[in-house]
């Protein structure tokens, strides 16, 4: 077993160490790397598996599960390429083994980092008994660890609620609907933020008959509401039925079935299903550690941090989904480094949660990084709007994905670029161009000097921003 051997081999027998992370998700291994890194004496602890929720089921499973039906959607369209396919089918368990084996695979490789980057590793449940103390159950008994600085970075879970708990069979968190026990034939997905909405898309491309509820007033509700509202219609057309303003009140579980009570415009309507995935929200994993009587403050099932994820405990410090929201794996592990940073008597800058892009990897594809239009109106910006369709863009047409948009918010007084808002093809790849756009302040000004490559997507970015200044050059 790799983790095992990545311990033994490291020969780390001193149960003192200048850093102990707690978890082993981006997050938590990202620590522990940069810690090492800089010339810390570093432990890890985990109880389950290297890689945490985004390497196993997370991130990463979803993104080979939606892999696979991409591919399927696209063999479906062969005909439109000039190409020939027939008797296009799947096989369900083989998409998942394919999953599992991408998932298993980026694990082993944390296990081989820790390995590389002499990081003790300690496979077991931690508890906190004391400041700077971590006790860790194994399967062959406790090691207690201490550390002058220690790292919490034990993630989050799904969030369960009241009568809509999952029960593996009829009614699924993520972690069932990665390895599902059946194709569902007629799907309820309950709640359409990036978790729910790339499973509704996984799932409806296969051919289940899916239906999304949504409680808020339209589907991704944390993205610019043009983005989402076209979203919306490309689910529509891909015969998705989005019932948004609509809560499940209630699921009765029958043999193969279940019924949901949902209520609309005030009334309970009953639909039948054969399958149902709660995505409601996740909590994070603040039980048995011990941080009451440390005096750790809790928000909720977050623990409160300042902006250099100090916890107000001397040398205790949280991370990622633990310390609450974006609950993404990119800010999980840029907190890991800043953290390591701070720790090792670096002067880090603060994570800027507005800077932090969401990408939901569903067909078409969104991606989002700074304000949203009505978010830069209520802060009392006064505005400039650009937008491109890719129908307007030759690249866009070549793959045959004219169906998207960009839109771009700016400062109207300074040029600031506030937010980038995409939808379709590939722009959780091309919202990093706008990312790196925002980290080094830039303005419309430099945007609109800059060169880019024809024929790619990317232009469309150039094309947004020239269309907020009046320029705009294909449309
Ligand atoms: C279905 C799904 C899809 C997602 N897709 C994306 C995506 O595309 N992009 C993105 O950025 N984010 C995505 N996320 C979110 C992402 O997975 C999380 O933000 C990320 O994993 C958080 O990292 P973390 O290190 O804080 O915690 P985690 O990854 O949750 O890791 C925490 C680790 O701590 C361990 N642990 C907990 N308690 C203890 C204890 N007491 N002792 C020892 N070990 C403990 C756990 O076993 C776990 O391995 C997705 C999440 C889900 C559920």
């Amino acid at each position: 077993m790799p983790i095992l051997l990545a311990h033994a081999e490291t020969k780390m027998t001193a149960k003192t160490f200048d850093l102990i992370v707690v978890g082993a998700g981006p997050g938590g291994y990202v620590a522990a790397i940069r810690g090492a890194q800089l010339g810390l004496n570093v432990a890890i602890v985990e109880r389950e598996h290297m890689g945490g929720i985004c390497l196993n089921w997370g991130c990463i499973p979803t993104k080979a599960l939606l892999r696979s039906s991409e591919v399927f959607h696209l063999m479906q369209r062969a005909k439109e390429f000039g190409l020939s396919a027939s008797k296009i089918d799947y096989d369900l368990d083989a998409v998942v083994k394919r999953s599992r084996g991408v998932a298993n695979q980026l694990s082993g490789g944390i296990s081989h980092l820790m390995k590389k980057n002499k990081i003790a590793v300690f496979m077991g449940e931690a508890t906190l008994p004391a400041k700077g103390k971590v006790s860790v159950k194994g399967e062959k008994g406790t090691d207690e660890l201490t550390a002058k600085n220690i790292v919490l970075a034990t993630g989050a879970r799904a969030r369960e609620l009241p009568g809509l708990e999952a029960d593996g069979k009829l009614v699924w968190t993520y972690k069932h609907a990665l390895n599902p026990p059946h194709m569902p034939k007629k799907l309820l997905v309950i709640g359409s933020g990036a978790i729910g909405i790339e499973f509704a898309s996984f799932y409806n491309t296969l051919g289940a008959d899916t239906t999304v509820v949504e409680v808020m007033d339209r589907v991704l509700p944390v993205e610019d509401a043009e983005i989402s509202g076209f979203a919306k219609k490309q689910f529509v057309k891909q015969g998705m039925k989005i019932m948004e303003k609509a809560m499940v009140k209630k699921l009765d579980r029958a043999k193969g079935k279940v019924t949901a009570h949902i209520e609309v415009n005030g009334k309970v309507e009953k639909q039948e299903f054969d399958t149902v995935i709660s995505a409601v929200g996740i909590v994070g994993n603040v039980e048995n550690l011990g941080l009451e009587a440390l005096g750790v403050k809790l928000d909720r099932t977050h623990v409160t941090v300042d902006e250099y994820c100090r916890t107000g405990v001397d040398g205790l410090f949280a991370i990622g989904d633990i310390a609450g929201a974006p609950w993404l794996a990119h800010k999980a592990s840029h907190e890991g480094v800043m953290v390591a940073e701070l720790i090792a008597g670096k002067k880090p800058h603060a994570v800027r949660p507005e800077s932090i892009a969401g990408c939901t990897y569903c067909h078409p594809q969104v991606a989002s990084v700074g304000y949203t239009e009505a978010k830069a109106k209520e802060l009392g910006y006064e505005i400039k709007v650009g937008r491109f369709p890719f129908i307007g863009n030759g690249k866009a047409i070549a793959l045959g994905e004219p169906e998207g948009m960009v839109k771009t918010v700016f400062d109207a007084k300074t040029g600031e670029l506030l937010g980038a808002h995409m939808v379709g093809a590939e722009v959780t790849e091309l919202i990093q161009g706008y990312v790196v756009g925002r980290q080094l302040e830039t303005t419309e000004e430099d945007l609109m000097q800059t060169v880019f490559p024809h024929p790619t997507l990317s232009e469309m970015m150039h094309e947004s921003v020239l269309d907020a200044y009046g320029q705009v050059i294909h449309m």
